[in-house]
This record gives C-alpha cells, sequence and structure tokens, in this order.
C-alpha cells in the first residue's frame, strides 16, 4: 500500500484527497492541517461588511474525513525532509512514499514584528472574528488597511459598508508601499476601483507604508501619524514557513518552482498558492480555481505513477478574476470579458457559494447575503 501524505486541508489539499479516493483500496492517505476547519478564504472581507456569519465559511475537516476516507491529523508540520521523505510536526515524525504539499499561503509582514502583533489579518474564519468583535466593542476613528491588492480593496469597502449600517462616520485609508494600487492589473481596472473608492470616501496614501502601531497610533514612512486606528494588515502573503526553510528554487514570496506536472521531484508534488507554475512564461497567481485543479492534476499523477502509466502535464485553464466591492461595484475579467458592476459581483458569490463546504453553510451565506449586514 502506498503511504500519500498531503499538507494542508485547504482547496488545493481537499481536492487531491477527494481524487484520491477513488484508489482507497491501494493507498493509506493522510492529510496534516494546523486547524480542524477547511476555511473559505475568499469570503473572509465579506464577514465584515456584508454580516457574513464567519461560521457559515468554516468547516470541520473531520467530516471531509470519514466521506474522502483520509486519516486527518490536526498538528503543525515543522519540517520536511525530501531525501528520507518525511515530514515533522514538533517531535512527531510522518514518512510517506508521495507527498503533496498543499499549504497555501500566510499574511507576510516583511519582518516587521510591530506589525504583526498589533495588526489584525485575515487568514483564516478566527481572524474575520477577531475583526469583527474588536470593531463592535470599540468605536475607532480611523480604519488603515495596509495593502492595495486584491484583498486590501475588497477589506476597505467592506469597512465602509459596515460603517454605514452602523450609522458610523470613519476615515477608511489604504496603504500601499508602490506608486500605484493594484500593480499589474489593466488600466481600466485600475481607474474602476480607483473611482468607486473616490465614491465610497476611501483615500489612498502611495509610497508609503506603515512603520509601526502603538496602542491606536499608527506611525507612516513619511512621518504622518494617525490615531484612534483600527488596522487590518493585507499587504502581501508567504508560504509556510516550512518551506522558507527549505533550500530549494523558490520566488521571493516562498513558492516553490515545480514541474509541468506539479513535482518538485519524483515523489513530492505541489499544489495551489504553494506553488510556483509558469505557463506560457506567465507565473499562475494565487487563487482557488487553480488550487483546486492543482491538487486534482497532483493526485491523479501519484494514481498514474503507482500504476505505472505515463504522467499527465498540468495544463491550467483560467476562468479569470473579479475584484469584488462591497458596495456592488465589482470589476475583473471573466472567460475573457472585461466586466463591471453588479454583473461580475454576482459571478463572484456564484463561485464562493458553489466552491464553499456543506449545504448548511451554503444556505447561510445566501440568507447572510440576502441580509447585507443589516441587523
Ligand atoms: C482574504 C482573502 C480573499 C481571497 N479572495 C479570493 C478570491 O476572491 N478568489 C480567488 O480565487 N482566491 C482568493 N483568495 C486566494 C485563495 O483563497 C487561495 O489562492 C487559495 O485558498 C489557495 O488554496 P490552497 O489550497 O493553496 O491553500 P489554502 O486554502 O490556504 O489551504 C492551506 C491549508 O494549509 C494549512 N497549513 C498551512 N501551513 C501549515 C503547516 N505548516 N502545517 C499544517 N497545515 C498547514 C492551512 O491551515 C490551510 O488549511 C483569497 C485569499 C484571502 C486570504
Amino acid at each position: 500500500m502506498s503511504k500519500i501524505l498531503i499538507i494542508g486541508g485547504g482547496f488545493g489539499g481537499l481536492s487531491a484527497a477527494s481524487r484520491l479516493y477513488k484508489l482507497r483500496d491501494k493507498l493509506s492517505v493522510t492529510l496534516i492541517d494546523k486547524k480542524d476547519t477547511v476555511d473559505f478564504l475568499p469570503m473572509l472581507p465579506d464577514c465584515i461588511g456584508r454580516g457574513i456569519c464567519p461560521q457559515a465559511l468554516s468547516y470541520k475537516i473531520e467530516k471531509l474525513a470519514r466521506k474522502f476516507g483520509f486519516k486527518f491529523i490536526l498538528k503543525e508540520v515543522t519540517a520536511i525532509d525530501l531525501d528520507k521523505k518525511e515530514a515533522s510536526a514538533g517531535s512527531e515524525k510522518f514518512n510517506y512514499d508521495y507527498l503533496i504539499i498543499a499549504s497555501g499561503s500566510e499574511t507576510n509582514f516583511y519582518g516587521n514584528d510591530n506589525i504583526k502583533e498589533r495588526a489584525y489579518t485575515l487568514d483564516s474564519v478566527n481572524d474575520s472574528g477577531k475583526i469583527i468583535e474588536a470593531l463592535r466593542r470599540r468605536k475607532f476613528d480611523n480604519f488603515i488597511v495596509g495593502g492595495g491588492g486584491y484583498t486590501g480593496i475588497e477589506v476597505a469597502t467592506n469597512l465602509r459598508l459596515f460603517l454605514k449600517n452602523a450609522k458610523s462616520p470613519g476615515r477608511i485609508i489604504i496603504v500601499e508601499r508602490s506608486p500605484a494600487i493594484l500593480g499589474p492589473l489593466p488600466e481600466w481596472m485600475k481607474k474602476y476601483v480607483i473611482s468607486n473608492l473616490k465614491r465610497l470616501e476611501i483615500e489612498v496614501f502611495v509610497n508609503s507604508t506603515i512603520d509601526k502601531i502603538e496602542e491606536d497610533k499608527v506611525y507612516f514612512s513619511e512621518g504622518r501619524i494617525i490615531n484612534n486606528a483600527f488596522t487590518i494588515w493585507a499587504a502581501g502573503v508567504k508560504t509556510a514557513g516550512f518551506i522558507q526553510d527549505l533550500k530549494i528554487d523558490k520566488n521571493p514570496q516562498g513558492r516553490i518552482k515545480v514541474d509541468e506536472y506539479l513535482r518538485l521531484n519524483d515523489s513530492c508534488f505541489i499544489a495551489g498558492d504553494a506553488a510556483n507554475f509558469s505557463y506560457k512564461n506567465i507565473f499562475l497567481r494565487m487563487a482557488v480555481q487553480f488550487a483546486i485543479i492543482q491538487g486534482d492534476s497532483a493526485a491523479a499523477n501519484i494514481i498514474r505513477d503507482i500504476k505505472g502509466l505515463p504522467l499527465r502535464k498540468y495544463r491550467p485553464l483560467d476562468l479569470g478574476y473579479i475584484i469584488p466591492m462591497a458596495n456592488n461595484r465589482s470589476c475583473g475579467r471573466v472567460l475573457g470579458l472585461n466586466m463591471k458592476g453588479v454583473l461580475p459581483t454576482i459571478f463572484h458569490f456564484i463561485m464562493c457559494i458553489y466552491r464553499s463546504y456543506g449545504l448548511k453553510n451554503k444556505f447561510a451565506i445566501i440568507r447572510d447575503l440576502i441580509k447585507g449586514g443589516r441587523k
């Protein structure tokens, strides 16, 4: 019996586990995750403004373990030894014949421990619960969002919706280190987002970073200081610590360079955010759609390898992307078409409901979306 070890029970890892179920008689599959739930990350910002109940975005991995016949271990992987084919979680060791690394990504503080300690993040359902609790507990005059990428923009627009529903004023600022928000995205999209942010009275500080946070005081690189501020840090991600420690070919975020079969070597496959896959000289962005198909493809290739069949190349299909904004003026490119307004917002939520785990959760998301954050 071949021993398969999957690190990470998110989109990529669970998709791999469901594919491996097809060969369950010949495999022993173990999945390790540091959380006991799979969290539906794309809707975390909606917990703030649209009032999505965080629990509706969370599903017990143990339930999926029963469905897909794998053994679930609740532990954090701290190291892997590719030569010994062994993963460690503290002092405990797990050996494998095949490994799938699907440990996703986490907030990058770029070595600033002060921000790590003081700012809120959005890496899990637990994080969105903490943000809601803090916002309900106390009134702030200023709301600072670190990072002008997709997540930062989505978070800022949700903060405005939260304040609107609470009939509360508040200054919202997105802080972006580079000269413009949304980096490499097309100009029309940037213009649309910027005009929507203006409409929502969300300010953008470009060429600026947060230096430090003291209590509720935020210090910026150019010398500005903002008082009574609530800060959410969404300025970039990196891969898990055990990947950062590996001496292998990675990009600056620590994503592992993989071959066309999603392999690091003959026994180790990578899926999702942890994989740095290049297709037609473009590296794939981090997205749910790629994580799911990569998890499935990695598992399918393991099955083919066990059966002595040649491996299949992974060929990504990009369905597009959306920048969801909480006043329903989203924009994006879906199936090759540029879109803005309500339609991409609807597509985003259809994708979210379709991809989330559990019927009960799906209904709870629909119920909360209809309520729209109003009490
Ligand atoms: C706020 C937010 C909004 C987003 N919005 C969108 C969107 O609108 N559309 C879109 O396509 N994508 C979106 N993304 C990105 C998308 O969620 C990721 O690309 C996707 O989750 C990647 O899947 P994955 O399987 O690689 O990792 P994940 O789904 O993150 O799963 C990784 C799993 O590994 C576990 N893990 C990590 N380290 C360890 C360890 N050392 N030991 C054990 N377990 C570990 C984690 O607990 C987690 O369960 C968003 C992400 C965030 C954070």
